[in-house]
């Protein structure tokens, strides 16, 4: 049963694993039609409970120095380990999309920002995200090693390290960066930079 939910309207396989049961009273659920539904959904034969899979949003910022360069983290957690990229991560259910930028920097860089516009929003379907990320103005802390960072340093939009940056999403949104603040800046094909842990 669970191969048919995998593709087109049905989740990612990684996924499947964390919706097999009804959330109200435990029986198994199947993947298919539902009435009064326009696509095929993860329901539940026994009570009729609807179990809605949707993308969660990753909040993360490009924090800029006053020289004009961005903070970036060498990841020390999977995925992407060792490689770089910007600071982010999930919302939880009680913070502003704003409080989650500006928490998440701080964990993850030692560096409090003050969130600016947004560079761009990211869909990455594989890993059922949305990426947010917010230019961000460095106003206080220190770059800290963390649980989650290895080394945080700044680069200059010449001196972005594409080949070792971790995720699309984060190639995508330093693109639109340096597109924005150094236009002139020959720009990376996101499809032609390989990328080891996938993301
Ligand atoms: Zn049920």
């Amino acid at each position: 049963m669970s191969a048919a939910r995998i593709g087109p309207g049905g989740i990612p396989d990684w996924l499947e694993p964390l919706v097999r049961f009804c959330s109200r009273c435990g029986g198994e659920l199947a993947f298919g039609p539902v009435e009064g539904e326009e696509r095929p959904r993860l329901a539940c034969p026994e009570c009729g409970f609807v179990s809605y899979v949707n993308p969660r949003l990753v909040v993360t910022t490009l924090p800029i120095t006053d020289r004009g360069e961005v903070m970036l983290i060498r990841r020390g957690i999977a995925p992407g380990i060792g490689e770089w990229a910007q600071p982010g991560g999930f919302l939880e259910i009680d913070e502003t999309v704003r409080d989650a930028a500006i928490r998440e920097t701080i964990e993850e860089t030692g560096l409090r920002v003050e969130p600016g516009a947004i560079v761009g929003l990211y869909s990455r379907l594989p890993a059922a995200v949305v990426v947010v990320a917010f230019e961000a103005r460095i106003v206080g802390g220190t770059p800290a090693i963390t649980r989650e960072s290895l080394e945080t340093r700044p680069f200059a939009p010449e001196a972005i390290p594409w080949p070792e940056i971790a995720f699309e999403t984060s190639v995508r949104a330093l693109r639109d960066w340096v597109a924005r603040v150094r236009p002139e800046l020959p720009l990376p094909d996101p499809a032609t930079i390989s990328r080891p842990s996938g993301g």
